[in-house]
């Protein structure tokens, strides 16, 4: 009988503890996201009632719809997609925490939605780290302007970053860009006080996590691992 998805789920967290350690740390330091893009709500809802807490999705509108359907207390729902600036009210109505902000125009926005809707919204810069321009994120160089425009953005709290490296075959070549976005960080935090310090590192999927754990991640995100292979008709 194939695995169940409280099966795959178990063997998941074990995963997550035992590259916590090696490296560390706990694994409640970890946060677990079930990346729930394109699975139903009745799916996410079997997750919800196994215990997972932090769900990702990468579209606005598909989220929209999605949310509202899955019960569960404390819940929180993480876009990891690309958002496009005329989604960002969406987006902030739908998501407890964004991942993917990669442009200044874009923090200035959802600052003043948040303001608006009288929210402090928890949110990650993306950071390209290949230099491929297919890919979104705020290239390295361009990172200094970016994490300015926060310093005006009194309703988003920057918690660190987030990172997507090219696929590799082999977890072990993406290590030195899981490496390399934790010592930015380190690196950006030796000129911050304490209380403005960067914390959190959103980085590893499915295939890669536990490298990205040894590396430093603080919040990993598992699809197909969890929920099993996504139909392949859809561009994910
Ligand atoms: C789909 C997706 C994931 C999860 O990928 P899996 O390989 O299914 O674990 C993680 N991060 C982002 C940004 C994604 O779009």
């Amino acid at each position: 009988m194939a695995e169940s998805l409280r099966e795959r789920l178990a063997r998941i967290q074990e995963r997550v503890e035992r590259a916590a350690e090696r490296s560390g740390r706990r694994a409640q330091d970890i946060t677990l996201i079930a990346v729930s893009k394109t699975f139903d709500a009745d799916i996410v809802q079997v997750a919800a009632d196994a215990g997972v807490r932090d769900f990702g999705e990468n579209r606005v509108q598909e989220a929209a719809g999605k949310v509202p359907r899955v019960r569960g207390d404390n819940l929180r729902w993480h876009l990891i997609g690309h958002l496009q600036s005329n989604k960002a009210r969406t987006a902030v109505a739908t998501f407890d925490f964004i991942h993917t902000i990669d442009n200044g125009n874009l923090v200035d926005r959802l600052n003043r939605i948040a303001g608006e809707l009288g929210r402090r919204l928890p949110v990650l810069a993306q950071v390209d780290l290949a230099g491929e321009s297919t890919k979104s994120g705020v290239d390295e160089k361009d990172l200094p302007g970016v994490l300015e425009t926060f310093e005006r953005a009194g309703s988003l709290d920057l918690l660190g970053f987030m990172t997507m490296p090219p696929f590799f075959d082999e977890p072990e070549q993406a290590r030195g860009y899981f490496r390399r976005l934790r010592e930015l960080m380190e690196t950006i935090n030796r000129c911050r006080t304490p209380e403005k310090r960067l914390r959190e590192l959103s980085m590893g999927m499915s295939h890669d996590f536990e490298v990205a754990i040894e590396e430093g991640a603080t919040m990993v995100r598992i699809g197909t691992a969890i929920f099993g292979s996504r139909p392949t008709t859809r561009n994910n």
